[in-house]
């Protein structure tokens, strides 16, 4: 590898790039070398560790007897996907709170089974508007179910999902939450916050491989799902009926996968469990804002909308700023970062998230000042392009 090191940074622990995405992510050397085994999929031991790991994942949710965790073999999607075509049932309505792309991929897969649906749009630096949802739920009686995104990782906005629950309960309908890149670092508490099911993976804040998806699902809502499904692979009740029968997936289970979750859960406790692991987050995004605003980079959100998950940086006006020139450079430097993926504004991201600790941060803010200054590009911000 011909990677070049102008200052000395640091790297991951098995020297791979730092991933500064929202997943997959940098991983601890000992999560990777947990999988460094066969197992079969009747293993006591995996069978065990796959226990241990539905069990905790429910305690993080703070669902214990009154939840259970369903996993689903694949990425984050697959669950999503789970998720809502096992809970609405065919005839429902499912209003879906958007404010980014993945608000608008649940709309899609609430439409392509066919289901009835109504949204509610922002724009991707707004949070959803509250009162139009207070009044949508009371004008149309045929919504059954919400589906609300917590972190929308388009933007790294957080929503309001204490408020959105409070509304939809009080209106008697059913809430669905995908937290995929909240879960296990933002607190969402199943005793304070009403929802029927809440969908997240293995690969982001529990700093796992990907590979597993999981929903977390309220064990009264789960009963009612019988038969809703319209595929065999992503019917949740079906898959919670065969665990609670057997004790095993129905399907080949990404095994690997799933004991390196395993790992990657002891880990997450030993720091502290979510408010460890959000401190640590906190600690990152604030040294790469403060960092990046030091050297005129514009954060889209203002901070009391940005979640320590993800940070969108407007694009630099400077005409010599080549994003493309910058991702390469600041690549072969050690660290990956993550396009755009907005509608509203150039913009690219940086990611908080993984086995990352603040004194990454900075180095990657070093690295950042000198692809600027080979770049000859004084100023990261717009409207102040250095001649
Ligand atoms: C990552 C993510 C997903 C799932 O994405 P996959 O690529 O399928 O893992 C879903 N929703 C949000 C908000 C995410 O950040």
């Amino acid at each position: 590898m011909n990677r070049r090191m102008t200052t000395k940074h640091t790297q991951s622990e098995t020297g791979d790039p730092l991933l500064l995405t929202p997943g997959p992510l940098t991983t601890s050397a000992s999560v990777k070398q947990a999988m460094v085994h066969d197992w079969g999929s009747r293993d006591a031991e995996f069978l065990r560790i796959n226990r241990m790991v539905l069990d905790k994942i429910v305690e993080l949710a703070g669902g214990q007897g009154t939840h259970v965790t369903v996993p689903v073999q694949g990425s984050g999607t697959f669950a999503v996907e789970a998720m809502i075509t096992s809970f609405v049932p065919k005839s429902g309505k499912l209003l879906v709170l958007i404010n980014g792309a993945y608000g608008q991929r649940a709309l899609k897969i609430a439409q392509i089974a066919g289901r009835a649906t109504a949204s509610l749009e922002t724009p991707e630096d707004t949070p959803p508007d509250l009162a139009r949802l207070d009044n949508m739920l009371v004008d149309d009686t045929a919504i059954s179910h919400v589906f609300a995104v917590h972190c929308e990782t388009t933007s790294g906005i957080l929503n309001p999902i204490a408020e959105v629950a409070e509304i939809v309960a009080r209106h008697g309908r059913r809430l669905l939450v995908d937290s995929m890149s909240a879960f296990g670092a933002i607190e969402i508490d199943a005793r304070k916050i009403r929802y029927d099911a809440l969908a997240a993976s293995s690969n982001k804040c529990l700093e796992g491989v990907p590979g597993l998806g999981f929903v977390i699902c309220r064990n009264e809502a789960l009963a009612e799902c019988k038969g809703n499904a319209t595929t065999l692979v992503l019917d949740l009740f079906d898959q919670a009926e065969a665990f609670a029968r057997t004790g095993q997936y129905r399907f080949t289970p990404p095994i690997h996968v799933i004991v390196a979750l395993g790992r990657a859960i002891e880990e997450h406790e030993a720091e502290g469990g979510v408010v460890g692991r959000g401190r640590r987050y906190r600690e990152n995004a604030g040294v790469l804002i403060d960092g990046m605003r030091a050297m005129g980079f514009q954060t889209l959100l203002p901070d009391r909308l940005q979640a320590p998950i993800i940070v969108t940086f407007h694009m630099p006006t400077d005409p010599r700023f080549v994003f493309q020139t910058f991702y390469d450079a600041l690549k072969d430097r050690g660290y990956v970062i993550y396009p755009g993926k907005l509608t509203v504004a150039d913009s690219f991201r940086i990611g908080c998230i993984g086995r990352l600790y603040p004194q990454h941060m900075v180095s990657a803010l070093l690295a950042v000042r000198e692809v600027l200054d080979e770049m000859r590009v004084s100023n990261g911000g717009p409207a102040l392009a250095a001649e």
